[in-house]
């Protein structure tokens, strides 16, 4: 089926629309970039929901009628869901037909999804690197991904012209994209984005386990730092156990030097090293200004 005019795709199959599934959505929608949104979920409250925004023109409960006649099938289930939604799909898939992804590891990807797609299918995995704290299909916004960067890593080999259509859309949706192979992706993901989530929990876990009246006080001075952190461990549960358990070892040598510093700066207070701790923060400082210097704060 070709695309109707102006429309990138002619038909889009998105598995899964919570945050990202539904953002990506109101694009196509805003932009006229797809002919037919077809939609998958595993629940009816989903797809009805999809169905009252004005989100899909048809709704599955089966990958695999989704995805029939699709020139562009995009994964946006939490990465726990891509061998069973890879195999549940992959009969219904055309040759010539784009698969991509929005998940947040990408070695993993590669692995569970590439053997099974049929032949002269396209596997072009993505991240758009944007997000918030909710969930769901009426947490989306065509605005999300505004100014942010989007990553793709197609295994070597791949179709050009696939990727060139998957950057297209991402492009319009107005991010900047960027190729990058996909254990590299992995081990800058777990030190900008897996980490922070990583020590958030942790803090937030931390603070629920102190006794109660200091508890309370927690929530009542929360403004001091701690609320910052509340907000990063409101995050989808689901989401973030699979991007643990599938960027393991990056996010274990990360924490390992981590940890290695966070020991130091221990030592430097139980010694009274002022002067370290002040050049540290010092150097930290600057990382800041890096951060709004790459309009990324
Ligand atoms: P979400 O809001 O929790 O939505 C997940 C969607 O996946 C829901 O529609 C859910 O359907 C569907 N789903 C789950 N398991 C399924 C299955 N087995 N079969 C079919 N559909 C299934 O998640 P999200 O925040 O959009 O995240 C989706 C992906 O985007 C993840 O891989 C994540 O790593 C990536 N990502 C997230 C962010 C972020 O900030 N949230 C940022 C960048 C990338 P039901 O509602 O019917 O259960």
């Amino acid at each position: 089926m070709a695309p109707p005019q102006d429309a990138l795709f002619a038909r889009v199959a998105l598995i899964g629309i919570g945050l990202i599934g539904s953002s990506l959505a109101h694009v196509l929608r805003r932009d006229g970039l797809a002919g037919h949104i077809a939609v998958a979920a595993r629940s009816d409250a989903s797809l009805d929901t999809a169905t009252r925004l004005g989100l899909a023109d048809s709704t599955h409960r089966d990958p695999a009628e989704a995805v029939a006649g699709a020139d562009l099938v995009v994964l946006c289930t939490p990465l726990g869901a891509y061998t069973e939604v890879g195999a549940a799909m992959a009969p219904g898939l055309a040759p010539g037909c784009i698969v991509s992804d929005v998940g947040s590891v990408k070695q993993s990807v590669i692995r569970d999804l590439g053997p099974l797609l049929p032949d002269g299918v396209h596997l072009v995995p993505g991240h758009p690197v944007a997000g918030t704290e909710h969930s769901g299909p009426e947490a989306g916004f065509a605005e999300l991904f505004d100014g942010r960067w989007c990553i793709l890593t197609p295994p070597d080999g791949t179709d050009a012209s696939a990727v060139d259509r998957v950057a297209a859309l991402w492009r319009q949706a107005g991010m900047t994209v960027e190729i990058m192979d996909p254990n590299h992706h992995d081990q800058v993901l777990a030190i900008t984005s897996h980490l922070p989530h990583l020590i958030a929990y942790t803090i937030v876990s931390t603070a629920t386990d102190l006794e109660e009246d200091l508890q309370k006080e927690v929530f009542k001075y929360s403004a001091g730092g701690f609320r910052d952190f509340t907000r990063i461990a409101a995050s989808d549960p689901v989401m973030w156990r699979d991007v643990f358990l599938n960027n393991r070892e990056a996010v274990l040598d990360i924490l390992g030097r981590f940890s290695e510093d966070l020991t130091a700066l221990q030592r430097a207070i139980r010694r009274n090293e002022g002067e370290a701790l002040h050049d540290l923060f010092s150097r930290t400082r600057d990382v800041r200004r890096g951060v709004i210097d790459a309009n990324q704060a």
